[in-house]
């Protein structure tokens, strides 16, 4: 009976080891499932944005405010603090009534914060009668989109830099949620510690220098782009600037923050030979790249998780226009 009850024993070890091991690896394999950002939450994320309830997300529209509620609700599902007050939702006054920004953070290791931006806001309806809503899928639901995603990518983790995540609005208006909010007094503890900001704008499509590749304005004025190269995960690369002649440095909202001497460029994958698209009723979800789109988010991810501010203090040079 004895030795019965020792191979009893034995077995029940046996079974709870098995156990054990199936159990550690099936919480492996969920944490780490956990670090990529699906494309599914990606396309979620797009389309609601990007769809014909959001009416083409136009400042001062009743559409423009549920987009500014959603990515809010997106903030506190990645448990998000607020960057000031009570709310995600940040007010600014146009013509005469209240619009919002969107702010979140993500405390790190150390108060340096990398920050993250786009713009929600697009240019509404149109008189078209095929399709007369601009849903601007590229511009600039891509770009919130992957702002979302990187704060995803980083909910269950501790990075070494605390991150700002900014959605701006009015930017088709004149730039006029980023120029409210970057002189916003009640953000200037942010702002003194902001490193660098990246600015996502129309990064739905691929690149003129291929998949897993964007470019960033105004590259000539900062050593960013090669300090972010140096650490890039999976290939992922920052390309310079092929449209330089455009100055797209100095048209988009990360100009707000170069006022303020912050490193802040634009990132973009939109290949300005091809984008038929850009403030057309065509700016629908149907020519977004999910794929590229979903590789570059959780790469950018995995590229920010290995910065710190010893190994990415990028600077201006003298070139840059204040
Ligand atoms: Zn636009």
């Amino acid at each position: 009976m004895q030795h019965f009850y020792i191979n009893c024993d034995r077995l029940h070890k046996l079974y709870f080891m098995k156990k054990l091991t199936y159990l550690t690896f099936s919480l492996l394999s969920v944490f780490s499932f956990a670090q990529e950002v699906s494309k599914e939450r990606i396309q979620t994320v797009l389309s609601t944005l990007a769809s014909d309830e959001m009416k083409g997300r136009e400042i001062g529209t009743a559409e423009n405010e549920n987009a500014a509620n959603y990515i809010a609700k997106l903030f506190k599902e990645n448990n998000l603090e607020y960057c000031t007050g009570n709310s995600y939702l940040v007010p600014f006054t146009y013509k005469g009534k209240t619009a919002y920004n969107v702010c979140g953070i993500k405390k790190g290791k150390t108060d340096k914060y990398l920050g993250f931006s786009g713009h929600f806001d697009h240019i509404g309806t149109s008189n078209n009668s095929k399709d007369n809503i601009y849903n601007g899928a590229d511009d600039d639901a891509s770009g919130i989109t992957t702002l979302v995603g990187i704060a995803d990518y980083f909910k269950n983790k501790d990075p070494k830099f605390s991150m700002v995540f900014i959605a701006f609005n009015g930017e088709e208006k004149g730039m006029l949620g980023s120029k409210a909010i970057s002189t916003d007094k009640n953000l200037d503890k942010i702002y003194s510690n902001l490193t660098a900001l990246f600015n996502f704008e129309m990064v739905a499509t691929e690149s003129a220098f291929g998949r897993n590749a964007l470019f960033m304005t105004g590259d000539e004025f900062s050593d960013l782009d090669e300090l972010f190269n140096l650490n890039a995960v999976n290939d992922l690369k920052i390309n310079p600037d092929p449209y330089a002649a455009q100055q797209l440095f100095y048209r988009s909202d990360n100009v707000s923050f170069v006022k303020k001497k912050i490193i802040a460029h634009s990132f973009s994958t939109v290949d300005m030979t091809k984008a038929s698209h850009y403030h057309n009723e065509s700016d629908d979800i149907n020519i977004v790249d999910f794929d590229n789109l979903t590789q570059i988010i959780n790469n950018f991810g995995k590229t920010v998780e290995k910065l710190s501010p010893e190994n990415f203090s990028p600077k201006y040079n003298n070139s840059v226009k204040f």
